[in-house]
């Protein structure tokens, strides 16, 4: 038994589920007053846990740290007010953690899978295109449910962006992760990756700075989300400086990529195409940006969408609760409403985990 605490709201229950107040007993959510008087009140705007939907937790430049690092990625994500985390590739097993209950829920995705000498070594599984499928069914059975693929890169022979792998090997491994029940999703950087990809029947496209207009209906129809993961595509222009000398058309085109970011985004979404928040948070980027990346979307599409992307829809689509009557306390507590003001969410006050508190910058009000 935990003591009650009572949530003084305003709570966001849904985007636009305004409640009052709720309470939280057993490590649950409540909308009605329990008979034991709460012992702590929290006061602040109350909405579920954030989402990263795209971050990698245990992986870090040139692979896998040890597990002290992995807990301290995990840690930082909680004190950002992130309560789940999809992993989209880690070469660390990071099954332990999903056994804390002070870090925030993971959904992991297994190794991610890349052509050889495709991608940044060290970090990926890296298979030639004949040994896809097989990669594709192991890192199916060893995740929770995902498979990420490597689709795209710079082909240093072509000098520019190139598909990783071809379309038919692309069609018969997502085939053989969805027979395993899992589902894949894509790294994807250049236009015509995202054709095949869509072609192939994923269920997801990471960074996605390809889109082009021609994709978006594609998407909407099929329910395809985006996960843009901008706080990643700000790092574009310093990829493009470092490799302008040997590779200039790579440089100009990912410069190209990222001038057009927010309007990609916005076009997506005004064409109906789903979009959830992700950092990318693991080896570039630092874990704990969630706040960065909503105000990034927001920019784009608007606060209001921006932290739906990162909230209520992203925990929906990813088979989370909410805050329903009786569903599990995991719950951040801001001081503004998120859907007015996007910076409020870059200094949680209370971030908590089955009702109990595991992070943020106020001390607990008792009342
Ligand atoms: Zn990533």
């Amino acid at each position: 038994m935990h003591d009650v605490v009572h949530l003084s709201g305003p709570v966001l229950a849904g985007p636009a589920d305004l409640r009052p107040e709720a309470w939280i007993a057993d490590g649950r959510i409540t909308f009605r007053r329990p008979e034991a008087p709460p012992a702590t009140t929290l006061r602040g705007w109350v909405l579920p846990g954030l989402v990263d939907a795209h971050c990698h937790v245990g992986l870090v430049p040139g692979g896998a740290p040890d597990d002290a690092a992995a807990l301290a990625h995990a840690r930082s994500e909680a004190a950002a007010g992130v309560l789940l985390v999809r992993d989209c590739g880690s070469p660390t097993d990071t099954r332990w953690l999903q056994a804390r209950d002070d870090v925030p829920r993971l959904v992991r995705a297994g190794r991610h899978l890349a052509r050889s000498r495709r991608y940044l070594r060290g970090l990926a599984h890296e298979v030639d295109p004949e040994d896809l499928m097989e990669a594709v069914v192991a890192q199916a059975r060893a995740g929770d449910g995902w498979v990420k693929l490597v689709a795209d890169w710079i082909d240093r022979d072509a000098g520019d962006l190139a598909p990783a792998f071809p379309p038919a090997v692309l069609r018969e491994a997502v085939s053989a992760a969805h027979a395993e029940g899992a589902r894949v999703t894509a790294h994807t950087f250049a236009e015509e990756t995202i054709d095949h990809l869509i072609d192939a029947g994923i269920d997801c496209l990471e960074h996605a700075t390809g889109l082009q207009e021609r994709h978006l209906p594609r998407l909407a129809e099929a329910g395809i989300p985006i996960v843009p993961t901008l706080v990643n595509i700000a790092t574009f222009p310093d990829i493009a400086a470092q490799g302008h000398a040997k590779f200039p058309r790579y440089a100009a085109h990912m410069r190209a990529l990222w001038e057009r970011r927010h309007e990609r985004v916005a076009a997506a979404h005004d064409a109906g195409v789903r979009i959830y928040a992700g950092t990318d948070a693991g080896t570039v980027i630092a874990h704990g940006r969630i706040a960065d990346e909503v105000a990034e979307l927001a920019a784009a599409i608007g606060p209001a969408a921006a932290v739906d992307a990162a909230c209520w829809a992203a925990r929906g689509w990813l088979g989370a609760a909410g805050l329903a009557e009786g569903d599990p306390a995991d719950a951040v507590v801001v001081r503004e409403d998120p859907r007015a003001d996007v910076g409020t969410l870059a200094a949680p006050l209370h971030v908590l985990r089955d009702g109990q508190r595991i992070a943020g910058a106020a001390e607990a009000a008792a009342v």
